[in-house]
């Protein structure tokens, strides 16, 4: 999520119009050769994307999925779009992308005054509700949710967002610029003097765009990192955090502190840099490269690994 900061000193000032917008839980950065009308038009879709895919809001699309329950509930465009691409992953993935996680997400309450880990039983019946293939998906859109099951397409909304103000501005007529919502990256050409960008992954426990531990160059193409330190507790000397092995239902603890997907669209880098942080970077890099993706992994060792030519320049001592 919030890993991948833009920085100005990096980018020696933006050459392009710029947008930032507050939405995804995160700061958003829109900067291309497009007219400020245009830009206007793009965040503005970006927060009506928003509004139909917070599920912390009761008024949003998923909320109101989530509450029908039982019923035929039609979706819109942008939601069967997203549930067709999450449950491809789903079964690509064996299960380790789950958009119906909500369940058991709910249960891993960090917003809480006194953080309160959930029961085996409560766990038990939590996982339960997120088996997929208790519901009916039509191909005229429409959907049946059993019971206690609650979509969560928290793992890839913010994705398929940026490569949306990515494709609109590229289809305004934009042939240089970047998307930035909180660390999902999507390109969409070099700088004016035809050269790259740079993104700067950003170093645990600093705050935004104030160090890094590794510099991103692209001129085209998407980036995500998903972090175990986003979000979540420290308790007993265990991290609780928000991304969870849908095997066991508790956060992943398999030694991943961040995982960053490189491909072409950021919906898909989004949701793999999810998928992949639940795998680990055995399976997790194999995978990617099988979906011609690739993958950087920094444990939390500090060790790097990496699938070979991820455009990444490692930084000793950060800067
Ligand atoms: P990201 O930061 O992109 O990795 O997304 C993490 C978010 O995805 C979490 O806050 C949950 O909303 C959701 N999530 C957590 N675990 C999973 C999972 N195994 N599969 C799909 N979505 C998940
Ligand atoms: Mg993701």
């Amino acid at each position: 999520m919030a890993v991948i900061a833009l920085n100005r000193d990096l980018q020696g000032g933006l050459p392009f119009p710029k947008r930032v917008f507050f939405a995804y839980d995160t700061r958003n950065v829109i900067c291309a050769d497009a007219d400020e009308s245009v830009l206007d038009q793009v965040v503005g879709e970006c927060l009506r994307l928003h509004r139909v895919f917070n599920r912390f809001s009761a008024d949003s699309e998923i909320s109101q999925l989530n509450r029908s329950l039982g019923r035929s509930f039609t979706c819109s465009d942008d939601v069967s779009l997203l549930l067709w691409l999450s449950l491809a992953l789903h079964g690509e993935s064996e299960g380790a992308f789950n958009p119906a996680i909500g369940s058991v997400c709910d249960l891993w309450d960090f917003s809480q005054e006194r953080f309160e880990k959930p029961g085996p039983a409560q766990l038990e019946r939590a996982l339960a509700c997120a088996d997929l293939s208790k519901a009916g998906f039509s191909d005229d859109g429409s959907i049946i949710l059993p019971e206690g099951m609650s979509l969560d397409l928290g793992g890839v909304a913010k994705g398929y967002a940026a490569e949306r103000a990515a494709l609109m501005l590229m289809q305004a007529g934009a042939g240089r610029g970047f998307v930035n919502f909180g660390g999902t990256i999507a390109v969409i050409g070099p700088k004016p003097d035809g050269s790259s960008w740079t993104f700067g992954l950003q170093r645990e426990g600093s705050a935004y765009g104030e160090s890094f531990w590794a510099l991103l160059d692209a001129a085209e193409g998407s980036f995500a990192t998903s972090a175990r330190y986003y979000r979540g507790v420290e308790e007993g000397g265990v991290r609780y955090h928000h991304i969870i092995d849908p095997r066991m239902g508790h956060p992943v603890q398999n030694g991943v502190s961040e995982v960053t997907v490189h491909c072409a669209g950021a919906a898909m880098a989004d949701a793999l840099s999810t998928t992949l942080f639940v795998m680990g970077p055995d399976e997790g890099l194999a995978f990617a490269s099988d979906l011609g993706a690739a993958a950087l992994f920094r444990m939390q060792d500090g060790s790097v690994r990496a699938s070979s030519g991820f455009p990444v320049r490692i930084l000793e001592g950060g800067r």
